[in-house]
């Protein structure tokens, strides 16, 4: 830990303080300790802190107590059941199971990661044999949640393996008992009443791409059979209709819709969003171009700098607030999981931001040969002729998935504190890593935090964040407040004894 060149370091105590760290945010210190407190503080009270020179009594001397950074003075009971609350994923399993249904796909999206092929190549489908498997796999979790996620290619084209899932995994529960849920990752274009109807029955979660308006997304979403962002704006309000009809409330229940970014959006964050508000949509989660499958391919058309998307991130977040402000409630959800990490005390369990890292045991991948990865990252890896994320098949028992050395090497390396710079982040209590985006990017599980680009994305944010609580604008801090505030789709719950 360096300190300030104006703090004396014969003068520190630091036997009388909880490890911490620091890093300089507006005019001030943000400093925070491994249980996730943070305070801002002048140079004045900075000094004062790590001399430990404060009484009981001051303000300065109860904030620091509150915020669990005198050793002598924190209540360790309390702090281990806060800690074990908050790490609560490290005491089972993986919860979410990625079914990877078929590689065929009617779209060609330009940034797609998975291995598409023509909607002909039945033969990438998984069978029936296979799913069966993948379900039994999936229920030896020790997670007390499962949520079974289809993903592609497009899984509604293998639609009699999707419903057979469906029926299989709440056939298992019926015995099981687990808190299970289904989402599908789809493009729309195949969907039709009936399987609507099913899939609303079955309480199916629907999770969709939508990248703007309709210019930008179908530049990028090509679809030779016509407007991809028709098709979807069409579905995203039919069944939004459709949950309104079924009583649910329309601030909570709704198609969930991410859009990618790419280069041509850059300068259109307002697009961007207004698109989102106009669908009815509640969040909008900007995400950055991954490094996987065709996006890598494409990037020379498609690529940015980790600058130009911080940049765009800021202007999209600030109009999002404006908008609040004006009355229209809408959130960035990547800044609402970090502050309902740093404001509300919650782990969200957003796979990508803890430590450590989601691979396997966080989240498992299932190819449609019955190849397992540890994640859906890792089977995007593998789409591009490296097997490093597969640690093995569905004829593995779960014991062998979950203890062999290349997991216990991957869930190692997803750790924070055995990351050089990390342990010395001011960030640390809420950050994360991923494993294959380290690999991918730097060609090491670990990576180099140093030139790191996922570090800079989440640093970057971070401070933005940080510079806004350091300010703590009334308004913004209120708007703050709802982003935060856990709410609970427990409608996708199937019932526990679900026959
Ligand atoms: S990844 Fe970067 S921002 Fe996150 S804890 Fe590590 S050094 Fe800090």
């Amino acid at each position: 830990m360096s300190l300030p060149a104006s703090v004396p370091l014969h003068k520190v105590k630091a036997e009388a303080l909880v490890p911490f760290n620091h890093r300089r945010i507006g005019g001030r210190w943000l400093v925070s300790n491994d249980l996730g407190d943070h305070v801002f503080l002048t140079d004045a009270e900075f000094t004062t802190f790590v001399q430990a020179e404060t009484r009981p009594g001051d303000p300065l001397h109860e904030r620091l107590v509150a915020g669990n950074f005198l050793a002598g003075t924190v209540d360790v009971q309390t702090q281990a059941a806060r800690w074990r609350k908050k790490k609560q994923y490290l005491f089972y399993g993986p919860t979410l199971h990625a079914f990877v249904l078929t590689h065929r796909c009617n779209h060609g999206c330009q940034y797609c990661h998975s291995s598409i092929v023509g909607m002909e190549r039945t033969d990438t489908d998984m069978s029936i044999e296979t799913a069966e498997r993948a379900v039994d796999l999936a229920f030896q979790t020790t997670s007390p949640g499962v949520t079974i996620e289809f993903q592609g290619g497009e899984p509604l084209a293998n639609w009699e393996v999707l419903q057979h899932v469906v029926e299989y995994a709440r056939q298992k529960n019926a015995l099981a008992g687990k808190a299970l849920s289904f989402s599908l990752v789809t493009n729309l274009s195949l969907m039709d009443d009936d399987k609507l109807d099913y899939l609303l029955d079955r309480k199916v979660q629907l999770c969709t791409s939508l990248d703007g308006p309709a210019d930008l997304h179908d530049k990028i979403r090509i679809y030779k059979n016509g407007s991809s962002h028709e098709l979807v704006v069409g579905w995203m309000k039919k069944i939004n209709d459709r949950y309104k009809a079924m009583g649910l409330d329309p601030n909570l229940y709704r198609v969930e819709a991410l859009p990618t970014i790419t280069r041509p959006a850059l300068g259109r964050w307002r697009d961007v969003v207004d698109t989102y508000v106009s669908v009815g949509c509640r969040a909008v989660f900007l995400r950055k171009l991954d490094p996987f499958g065709f996006a890598a391919r494409s990037a020379k058309t498609l690529g940015y700098s980790m600058d130009d998307f911080v940049q765009f991130y800021i202007n999209a977040v600030e109009y999002i607030l404006e908008l609040n402000k004006q009355g229209t409630q809408v959130m960035e959800r990547h800044a609402a999981i970090m502050l309902s990490k740093i404001l509300a005390d919650e782990e969200p369990n957003y796979l990508d931001l803890r430590t450590p890292g989601g691979a396997c045991i966080g989240q498992i991948g299932y190819a449609p040969d019955g190849s397992i990865y540890s994640s859906d990252e890792g089977r995007f890896v593998a789409a591009m002729g490296d097997d490093m994320f597969k640690v093995g098949t569905v004829m593995d028992t779960y014991d062998r998935l979950m203890t062999n050395a290349q997991t216990r090497a991957l869930v190692m390396a997803g750790l924070n504190d055995g990351q050089p710079d990390c342990v010395s982040c001011v960030y640390k209590p809420w950050c994360g890593q991923q494993v294959e985006y380290n690999y991918k990017t730097q060609g090491s599980l670990h990576g180099r935090m140093r030139d790191s680009v996922w570090c800079k994305k989440h640093k970057s944010i971070f401070d933005y964040l940080m510079a806004k609580l350091e300010r703590a604008d009334p308004e913004e801090m209120r708007i703050f407040e709802r982003w935060t505030t856990h709410r609970v789709l427990d409608h996708f719950l199937q019932e526990r004894s679900a026959l």
